[in-house]
C-alpha cells in the first residue's frame, strides 16, 4: 500500500494550513506517521488520495451512523440545494427539525439550531448562568466539550491526546470559572458543591464518555449527579453530542433513563454537514433571545442544507429504530471478537462499550475515568492503530477516543477486521 499522494498532500498542507489539518487530531499527531487525504467515501468505506480503501470505524467522529453517501441524504440535499444555500431567515423546514427532535426526546420543549457541538455546550452553559444567575459549572475530566474556552480545562479527545495542561489563551478568570473533578467519582461532585454553595450553575457531563475512549458511568453515578443538581438548584447538562440519536432514539437520557435540565447535540444531528443544537424544558429555554435576554445567534444557524440533511436522517433513525439495535448488535460481534483474539495475547487490556460506542485500553485495570485511561499503554495503542491502517482498518487516531461503528459495515468487514486485529497484534507485540 503506498500513501505517496497523502503524504505531498500533507507537505503541501502545511504550508497554508496550521499543521496542515483543520482539526488537530486529524494530524495523526499521537500516533505518528502522515495522515490520510480522504478524497471520497461510500457506505462503510473511506478511499485516500492514493486509492486505498479503510473500512471506517470514525464515521466523521459519529455522524455516518447509517454509512457514508447515504442515499437519501445525499438526494435530499440536492433536492434543496437548488432552493439556494441560505437565507438568513426562517423556514418551515426548521420547524419540522424542531418538531421531530421533541418527538424522539421527551423532555425536550424548546431547541435552538447552531452549526457546531461547540456552540451548542457554549450556549447551553450560558443558559444556565443566564438562568440560575450563577457563574461556576462543574465538568469532568477528559470529558470533550468542544473548543470554547471554559471547556479547555483538563477537557477529553485532542487535548488529552497532545497532553496539553493549560491553553493558552484561556485566561485565568475563565479557568477559575470551570471546576473539574474525575468522572464516576460522585463524592468529589459532592465536595466541590459543598465548597461553592449557590454559585455553580450547571454540571455538565458526556452521559457516557467518548473522548477518553470509550467509558461509561457506573451505576448509580447520573441518578447520584441528578440527586445533587436537584438538591442545590443546579442545572444538569448531558453533552449528547456524541450519544445523541446514537444511543437510543432519544439518545443517553432514554438509554440510561436519567433526565437532563439541558441537552447538546451535534454529528449525528447533521448527518455530516455543520449542526449542532441545544435544548431543554421550557421554562430554562424561554431564557434564550429574543424571548429571554440571554443572546445566542447564528447567520447560518439552522441552514436549509444542513436541516435536510439532519432531518432525513433522523426521520430513518425515528421511523426505523431497529437500525441502531442493528449497529449495536455488530459493536457486540466485534467486541466478543476482539475479546476472544486479545484473551489469547495475554497482554492486558479493557474493552469498554455501550450501544454502538467501543474502545480498547491496553490497561490491567478497569478503565472508568481519565487516570485510568492514561495510565493505560497509550504507546502499544499507536503502533495497534498503524498496524490495522496498514491492513485497511481505519480506526481512530488516539486511545482518547471512542469508535463508532455504522450501519453500512457487513458481516465480512467485522471479520476482516477481526482477523486485522489478530494479525496486528502479533506484529506489535
Ligand atoms: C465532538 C464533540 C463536541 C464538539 O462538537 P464540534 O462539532 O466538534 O464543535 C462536543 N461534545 C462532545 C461530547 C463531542 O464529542
Amino acid at each position: 500500500m503506498t500513501i505517496q499522494k497523502s503524504e505531498s498532500l500533507f507537505q503541501r498542507a502545511q504550508q497554508s494550513i496550521p499543521g496542515g489539518v483543520n482539526s488537530p487530531v486529524r494530524a495523526f499527531k499521537s500516533v505518528g506517521g502522515t495522515p490520510l487525504f480522504i478524497s471520497k467515501a461510500k457506505g462503510a468505506y473511506l478511499y485516500d488520495a492514493d486509492g486505498n480503501r479503510y473500512i471506517d470505524y470514525i464515521a466523521s467522529w459519529g455522524p455516518m451512523i447509517l454509512g457514508h453517501a447515504y442515499e437519501p441524504v445525499i438526494k435530499a440535499i440536492q433536492e434543496q440545494a437548488v432552493y439556494s444555500t441560505s437565507y438568513g431567515a426562517p423556514t418551515e423546514l426548521e420547524i419540522r427539525m424542531a418538531e421531530l427532535i421533541k418527538s424522539m426526546v421527551p423532555n425536550v420543549d424548546l431547541i435552538r439550531m447552531v452549526s457546531s457541538g461547540t456552540e451548542a455546550c457554549m450556549s447551553a452553559i450560558r443558559v444556565a448562568r443566564g438562568y440560575t444567575g450563577r457563574n461556576k459549572i462543574i465538568k469532568f475530566e477528559g470529558c470533550y466539550h468542544g473548543h470554547a474556552d471554559s471547556f479547555l480545562v483538563k477537557a477529553g479527545s485532542g487535548v488529552a491526546t497532545f497532553n496539553i495542561q493549560t491553553v493558552p489563551g484561556v485566561t485565568a478568570g475563565v479557568a477559575a470559572d470551570t471546576l473539574t473533578c474525575a468522572y464516576n467519582d460522585l463524592a468529589a461532585v459532592e465536595k466541590l458543591v459543598n465548597e461553592n454553595k449557590q454559585q455553580i450553575a450547571a454540571i455538565i457531563i458526556e452521559p457516557v464518555a467518548g473522548n477518553m475512549g470509550c467509558i461509561l458511568p457506573e451505576s448509580g453515578y447520573l441518578a447520584g449527579l441528578r440527586k445533587i443538581c436537584d438538591a442545590e438548584g443546579i442545572l444538569f447538562i448531558f453533552d449528547e453530542v456524541m450519544t445523541g440519536f446514537r444511543l437510543a432514539k432519544g439518545g443517553a437520557q432514554e438509554r440510561l433513563g436519567i433526565d437532563a435540565d439541558l441537552v447538546t447535540y451535534g454529528k449525528v444531528i447533521g448527518a455530516g454537514m455543520p449542526v449542532g443544537a441545544f435544548g431543554g424544558k421550557k421554562h430554562i429555554m424561554e431564557v434564550v433571545s429574543p424571548l429571554g435576554n440571554v443572546y445566542q445567534a447564528g447567520t447560518l444557524s439552522g441552514n436549509p442544507i444542513a436541516m435536510i440533511a439532519g432531518y432525513t436522517l433522523l426521520t430513518v433513525l425515528n421511523e426505523q429504530p431497529q437500525l441502531l439495535q442493528e449497529i449495536e448488535e455488530k459493536t457486540i460481534y466485534l467486541k466478543d471478537g476482539l475479546d476472544t483474539i486479545l484473551a489469547a495475547t495475554g497482554i492486558p487490556y479493557v474493552i469498554n462499550q455501550l450501544g454502538s460506542m467501543i474502545s480498547i485500553h491496553f490497561s490491567d485495570r478497569p478503565v472508568t475515568d481519565f487516570a485510568t485511561a492514561a495510565a493505560a499503554n497509550n504507546q502499544l495503542f499507536n503502533k495497534f492503530f498503524h498496524a490495522m491502517l496498514k491492513r485497511g482498518v481505519y480506526l481512530p487516531p488516539s486511545a482518547f477516543e471512542s469508535w463508532f461503528l455504522n450501519n453500512a459495515l457487513t458481516q465480512e468487514d467485522l471479520d476482516v477486521t477481526l482477523q486485522a486485529t489478530k494479525e496486528s497484534l502479533e506484529e506489535v507485540l
